[in-house]
């Protein structure tokens, strides 16, 4: 028995042998699930006192699949179907996607898959108080084992040039220092002169306006915000608009996918953006196909291309003048009096103001590369061993002076202030950078092809947007390794050139 499929399958032709494989496919997708709406429920609805037994649930079922995606059954399962003749291309790619899950999972004994998860759980709450009290001391430690663990799970994993390509790999598939380096380093060069050149042209961001502290009823808000998600085609029968403290996406099926927000009282355009974001995500997860669910042909591709997705309608779209010209007008029918003498020019003055700051997520889009850029030079120096754990904080203080031109005053504005390295997250931040080269890359190609985005913005024509992105990257999973994907998409590799144009065109 293969998760509960009877065994005389098995010895049945070709095209069974695939369809036991899809069949075996949806099975653990199912689980994946329940685990991600088990993570969903915690950040959103779950009572504070649940933690404890939500932890254990999770890790259960996180063994289960484990035990599940490493099996010898499944391996053999997906020999099977490698060996049939005359697969299809998307039946290839099926194949060939699923063995690198596989092959990724095999290679991670259970004592250091176990030991990555119980020592990151710790670390990141050790890191969580040592933020709160802005002391280091009590975290390096931690940050230290977890770089130990990471780079075991490196060697495991294997890679041809460094270490550090084995965990870019994770969420940039086939992704590679000698790669993402010269792009990186291309953005830095482009964007440190610019970005003085935008800020000494348009001065420092002034205090917030009068009018954002006025009261914006959260149930409003709630309205407003959904109503601009169905603008852009998120279709909220298949999926739910929820509030957490870190607003995300988790994607079940493509007909439940769930997204949350983060509303405050006064500024109701912390809520808008967020949303804007996490429905860029939501739409690429809609847009997945539908009848290959359970095989990586409806996952998406990297995260990169899904960050992608998020910039492109925060940015390009929500921080445009079209938009506010017309959304304006929507919000103050939504929120009447609160509103009233704001125009659209008080708008995006407040939606585009660019300044230096020390916590990435609070920064603009103009100095937010300059952030990846920094944490980018700082893991490959962790990995390559060039920097020691004691060195990360200086190192840290240093960059931020020499890309943004201002020193944090602690380690909790500074090295502090992610939580990504406390639990093992090495290798992932490249991806955000990648996502803002991509949608601007992506937003000038559909320019060309279907005239003015500006246009169909203000008259709130979305549907071409959209079904142009459904067209050229949701619909195809992972079929198309991502740089492929693009490639293919936009005519050319990924570039910084697209993005510091736009940036001058809109800044300067
Ligand atoms: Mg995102």
């Amino acid at each position: 028995m293969v998760f509960g499929v009877p065994a005389i399958l098995f010895s049945i032709d070709m095209r069974d042998s695939v369809a036991l494989l899809r069949q075996t496919g949806k099975e653990l997708q199912a689980l994946r699930a329940v685990e991600g709406l088990l993570g969903w429920d915690q950040e959103t609805y779950m009572p504070r006192r649940g933690g404890t037994a939500r932890a254990e649930s999770q890790a259960a079922l996180s063994t289960v699949l484990h035990e599940k995606l490493t099996s010898d059954a499944f391996w053999g399962l997906i020999q099977d179907a490698a060996a049939q003749p005359k697969l299809s291309d998307r039946d290839k790619a099926m194949v060939r996607e699923f063995r690198s899950d596989a092959e990724k999972a095999r290679k991670i004994p259970s004592d250091l898959a176990a030991d990555l998860a119980r020592t990151g759980s710790l670390s990141q709450q050790a890191w969580s108080k040592a933020r709160s009290r802005n002391a280091a001391s009590e975290f390096l430690p931690w940050l230290e084992k977890m770089i130990v663990l990471k780079r075991r799970e490196a060697e495991c994993l294997g890679y041809e040039e460094k270490p550090y390509d084995a965990l870019l790999d994770q969420f940039e598939p086939g992704s590679k220092v000698s790669a993402v380096k010269p792009v990186l380093e291309g953005l830095r060069d482009g964007l440190t002169p610019l970005a003085r050149r935008i800020l000494e042209k348009r001065g420092r961001r002034s205090t917030p306006p009068v009018w954002l502290d006025r009261e914006f009823p959260m149930r409003i808000q709630r309205r407003f915000n959904k109503a601009l998600l169905h603008d852009m085609g998120f279709d909220l029968e298949a999926g739910r608009l929820d509030e957490s403290a870190h607003p995300f996406t988790q994607g079940l099926f493509s007909g439940d996918v769930r997204l949350t927000t983060r509303y405050s009282e006064h500024d109701w355009l912390t809520a808008v953006f967020s949303t804007l974001h996490e429905g860029g995500h939501g739409l690429y997860e809609q847009g997945l196909p539908e009848e290959d669910w359970g095989t990586p042909l409806a996952e998406a591709v990297s995260l990169s291309v899904h960050e992608s997705q998020s910039r492109f309608w925060e940015n390009r779209v929500g921080r445009s003048r079209p938009y506010w010209e017309r959304y304006l007008l929507v919000a103050k029918e939504h929120f009447g009096v609160a509103l009233e003498g704001v125009t659209v020019e008080d708008v995006l003055t407040q939606v585009t103001a660019v300044k230096p700051s020390f916590i990435r997520v609070e920064s603009d889009e103009v100095t937010y590369n300059l952030h990846i850029v920094l944490r980018f030079e700082l893991e490959e120096a962790i990995f390559s061993g060039a920097l020691e754990v004691g060195g990360i904080a200086e190192a840290w203080n240093a960059g931020m002076e020499k890309l943004l031109g201002i020193r944090p005053g602690s380690d909790a504005e500074g090295f502090l202030q992610d939580v990504h390295w406390s639990c093992g997250l090495y290798g992932y931040f490249p991806t955000y950078a990648m996502g803002n080269l991509y949608a601007a890359q992506i937003a000038a190609t559909i320019e060309r092809e279907t005239g003015s985005l500006d246009a169909k913005i203000r008259k709130g024509e979305f549907a071409p947007i959209r079904e142009w992105l459904r067209d050229r990257i949701h619909r195809h999973g992972r079929e198309i390794p991502g740089p492929e994907l693009l490639r293919r998409a936009t005519g050319g590799d990924l570039k910084p050139e697209y993005f510091l144009k736009y940036l001058e065109g809109k800044y300067l």
